[in-house]
């Protein structure tokens, strides 16, 4: 058998890399080691946004693109075959958390500046996706798309490690319960630990925090993607990776997020 690319992994990234290529006639081989999408992309949080890239307009442009994608699969699929749920999103903070406030003041800014769709208001009837922030009790609560609701916290994910025990994953996963409790007290009681599903997802971080997509420098044929945000992300980088292999040359769009970009790989 010959195969005119072979993805390794198939968690997002490589699924939706697979997806593009075989509709531009590609015979491609997809090799995962475990099951399809149990990797990080099966715990991820998974909301698809563009909403906190707010530092660097090229990133964010791109992230605003992978949402776009999503819409793109609606129009084509419906919501229900690629699972998408369009709750939007409420940020919430409180006025008395002076430096929260001002943050989500200067992101809203920021995001009307770059043409991407906010409202600030006060007051709001709650969405189904919620994300707090507050100093000490910052807390995401997303539905999700069969039943269930995603609860997470930074925070809380910086105090587990990969291989964590299960004791402490309870441990981990009370607190963000009881955190939930504060913020919404209408739940307390109506959840139990034992019935919670707990996974860990090793997040993907380049260490300026952006993604890394290209040809592997000095291997011929090798791309390689690693990335954060890879579900807001993984319409676009897989559309124009399949793109980049099929043609021979990048799209300008990916220009600055190369290997390249860090010492040792110039
Ligand atoms: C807690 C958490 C919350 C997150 N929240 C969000 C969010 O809200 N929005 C967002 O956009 N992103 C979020 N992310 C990031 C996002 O989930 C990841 O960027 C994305 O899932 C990465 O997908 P991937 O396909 O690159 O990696 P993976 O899903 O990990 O897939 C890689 C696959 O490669 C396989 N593999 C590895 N080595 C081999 C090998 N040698 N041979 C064969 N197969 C191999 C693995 O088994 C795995 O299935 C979050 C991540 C975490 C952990």
């Amino acid at each position: 058998m010959t195969y005119d690319t072979i993805i390794i992994g198939g968690g997002i990234i490589g699924c939706t890399t697979a997806f593009h290529l075989s509709r531009k006639g590609q015979k491609v081989l997809l090799l995962e080691r475990d099951k399809i999408a149990t990797g990080t992309t099966g715990n991820s949080f998974a909301w698809a946004n563009a909403s906190v890239k707010t530092t660097d307009r090229t990133y964010h442009n791109l992230n605003a693109a992978g949402v776009k994608g999503y819409n793109a699969l609606q129009d084509e699929f419906g919501n229900e075959t690629p699972g998408i749920d369009p709750t939007g999103a409420l940020e919430v903070v409180s006025k008395s958390d002076t430096d929260g406030y001002k943050a989500m003041q200067a992101q809203a800014r920021a995001l009307t500046a770059f043409g991407y769709a906010n409202r600030w208001v006060s007051n709001a009837p709650p969405l189904r996706h919620m994300y707090y922030s507050a100093p000490k009790n910052e807390l995401h609560i997303l539905p999700e798309f069969n039943g269930g609701l995603k609860i997470a916290s930074d925070d809380i994910d910086g105090m587990i490690i990969e291989n964590q025990t299960p004791d402490h994953l309870r441990k981990m996963g009370q607190l963000l319960l009881d955190r939930a409790y504060t913020l919404l007290p209408q739940l307390t009681g109506t959840i139990d630990i034992v019935d919670c599903d707990l996974g860990i997802g090793v997040r993907p971080y380049p260490t300026d925090g952006k993604t890394i997509i290209g040809p592997m420098p000095d291997a011929k044929g090798l791309h390689i993607i690693a990335t954060h945000s890879g579900i807001t992300l993984a319409p676009v980088l897989g559309k124009l990776m399949a793109e980049a292999i099929t043609t021979g040359s990048y799209p300008e769009m990916l220009a600055p997020f190369g290997l390249t970009r860090f010492t040792g790989f110039a």
